[in-house]
């Protein structure tokens, strides 16, 4: 396995929307194993192909040590949430491409998602809690959806203008 690239805004590739993957082979499963331990060692609890510039329709997550549990690496293809909670909660969100800014989003307790597993077969999950918001945080990344986009214009104009800054200074050093 081997560590991957995250990218960062202001990366155009975050706002793509993704492509559905064809067909699960090997190159999917490596392509995964090196997603969870690039996730792993960030430390995240979800990362979306998307964020190591591979447009795909294919994220991981593992909630487990936030919850202090036993790791439990999860890994959807084409995944589709296909219910809803009526419960909304709050919960204050980072992202591994938007580091060190936090977001309050409420967003449905609890989901029923569906997927391809990385044996390609179907698979259907039930979740609550952090994994569900983890789920809908990771599936908005597939549309090239941030988590600023839940921030007012106002401080959302603010965070891309400081990460452009950044950029800049980082392409010049
Ligand atoms: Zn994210």
């Amino acid at each position: 396995m081997s560590k991957l690239a995250i990218i960062t805004l202001p990366d155009p590739l975050l706002r793509a929307a993704s492509a559905p993957v064809e067909r699960v082979d090997d190159e999917v499963r490596r392509l995964a194993d090196d997603m969870l331990e690039t996730m792993y060692e960030a430390p995240g609890i979800g990362l979306a192909a998307v964020q190591v510039a591979v447009p795909r329709r294919l994220l991981v997550l593992d909630v487990a040590e936030k919850e202090n549990q036993e790791p439990s690496p999860i890994v959807m293809i084409n995944p589709e949430i296909i219910k809803l909670g009526d419960t909304r909660v709050p919960y204050e969100e980072g992202c591994l491409s938007i580091p060190d800014v936090r977001v309050e989003i409420e967003r449905p307790s609890t989901l029923t998602v569906r997927f391809i597993d990385r044996n390609g077969r179907e698979q259907q999950l039930d979740a609550a809690g952090l994994l569900a918001t983890a789920i809908q945080h990771e599936l908005d990344h597939l549309d090239g959806r941030l988590i600023i986009d839940f921030m007012s214009r106002l401080k959302r104009d603010i965070v891309i203008r400081k990460f452009k800054k950044l950029a800049r200074l980082d392409s010049s050093a």
